[in-house]
């Protein structure tokens, strides 16, 4: 059997507990290659640069320059 909780938590407690609970922001960053917006410890999508090195070979931007 599993443990239960002896008593029931109140509203306000249980207001309280949630109340912290919540989404953060999204912190966005520009890629510092080409300047495009990038989530971070991400590959940048529009250069393929990490870190300062080129780590994903880009076929889209030549297909889009075509
Ligand atoms: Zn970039």
């Amino acid at each position: 059997m599993p443990q239960e909780p002896k008593k029931r938590h109140s509203r306000a407690r249980q207001g309280k507990r949630r109340a912290s609970i919540r989404l953060s922001a999204v912190k966005s960053f520009s890629c510092p290659n080409c300047g495009s917006p990038v989530a971070p410890h991400t590959v940048c999508r529009n250069c393929g640069f990490y870190k300062g090195k080129e780590v994903v070979a880009i076929k889209v931007k030549e297909k889009k320059a075509e």
